[in-house]
């Protein structure tokens, strides 16, 4: 039998760039120094990857789906679902998931504020979650909790429930809440029960003391929600089941955590960890370590400042990202060489010429003591691209990684 090892599975979000003239025109990931991940590159094998598919820029969520070894084009199940699980709110197959702002409207419904000023103490978000969480309207129960200022996180659960239905946020102060409609004939149930729902919250929160004292102090009132990106958690199995391993996500931003947990995997919070550049390094070395001595088979750590550099133009500060990540991947690689099976890679590009996500191909590192080395000289988009795994689909990488790390069952006798 082979020897099973934890599949690490290391994320630099909007890790790929192109040439940046201020760098001579090397990519942040050239100029950057990476003894560790240049290494591996040389004991390892590298290649490029397109984590929708060619020519598709990837958003992050339905980007970690495909890394977490889905298909996301039949299992993206919206940003709602992924969300409200990031948020501490899980869905289960069957269910609609939303987004939500709190918003102030008038006697007629119509729109004051989207945001309702967007300020909320933890006592008025505690007030509107109680008046609102538990909520049912016939045999659908509405789930929903207060996240940051003024948005949330909102469930409906029961038999027969769809996403495909109209927005009812106008969008733009001044205009009345939307009637919401089906999309699709068996959406039409969905649609009914949202009118009600709508309804119903702003009936059960105009009039709390919040509102008030809102009132009193000339704020604007938290008296409606307004509910957007709707999706339905699909019949989607977990990792677990599919494969038979246990994993844990280590991530500092709640929609990749939610994605994560989408897919069964268990959270394991790091002190001191952010979505900045100012994270603890060390801290998430330190943590992962000690996953792979536990008993996770797969361990999945997620680096949101290198998206964070790019999206503000910010070249030196990408190239730190990148330093850092570096180091950290040296101090796990040190403690657990020979029980793990480690891949490194970026779930899209975020050039930071354009501040935003790409189309380009991500590199990706895979290294593990016994594999078999190809002619890569260091980890980077150029030596990538002539690298062993040639250009693989995001979906692909996990089964490659739990392949080697012996959770991947034969095939045939
Ligand atoms: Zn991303």
């Amino acid at each position: 039998m082979t020897e099973k090892r934890t599949a690490v599975f290391i994320v630099m979000d909007g890790l790929g760039d192109r040439p940046v003239p201020e760098l001579d025109g090397k990519t942040p990931l050239e100029a950057a120094k990476t003894p560790v991940m240049d290494r591996l590159a040389r004991e390892g094998q590298t290649g490029l990857m397109d984590v929708i598919g060619p020519g598709i820029t990837p958003g992050s969520d339905a980007a970690h789906l495909a890394l977490f070894g889905y298909d996301p084009f039949t299992t993206y199940p919206g940003r709602g679902p992924l969300e409200a699980a990031g948020a501490g709110l899980e869905t289960r197959p069957g269910d609609v998931a939303f987004r939500t702002n709190f918003a102030s409207v008038d006697a007629n419904m119509v729109v004051t504020d989207r945001r309702a000023g967007r300020t909320f103490s933890p006592d008025e978000q505690e007030a509107l979650q109680k008046a609102i969480d538990g909520m049912e309207i016939g045999d659908v129960k509405v789930k929903f909790i207060a996240t940051v200022e003024h948005r949330g996180a909102m469930i409906l659960s029961g038999p027969g429930l769809y996403a495909d239905i109209s927005d009812v946020d106008p969008h733009e102060v001044g205009k009345k809440v939307l009637t919401c409609e089906p999309l699709k004939p068996e959406a039409k149930k969905t649609a009914d029960v949202v009118n009600k729902m709508m309804k119903e919250v702003h009936e059960r929160i105009r009039d709390l003391p919040l509102n008030k004292e809102r009132k009193k102090a000339g704020r604007p009132l938290a008296n409606a929600i307004l509910i957007r990106g709707p999706g339905r958690h699909g019949e989607t199995p977990t990792l677990g089941e599919r494969y038979g391993i246990k994993s844990a996500v280590i991530a500092g931003g709640a929609l990749y955590i939610g994605t994560a947990k989408f897919v069964g995997m268990k959270h394991v919070p790091v002190e001191g960890q952010t979505g900045t550049i100012d994270t603890s390094f060390h801290n998430i070395a330190m943590k992962t370590i000690e996953c792979i001595k536990g008993d996770y088979d797969y361990v999945f750590v997620h680096i949101k400042a290198t998206d964070n550099a790019s999206h503000d133009h910010n070249t030196a500060q990408k190239v730190l990202a990148i330093e850092r990540t570096d180091e950290m991947v040296g101090k796990i690689i040190e403690a657990t060489s020979t029980e793990v099976v480690l891949a490194v890679t970026g779930d899209h590009s975020s050039p930071v010429s354009l501040g935003e996500h790409s189309c380009d191909p991500v590199p990706v590192l895979l290294w593990a003591d016994f594999l078999r080395a190809d002619e890569s000289k260091h980890f980077s988009e150029s030596e990538a691209a002539r690298g062993a795994l040639h250009t693989l689909r995001g979906r692909d990488i996990l089964p490659i990684l739990l392949g080697y790390a012996g959770h991947v069952e034969k095939f045939g006798a």
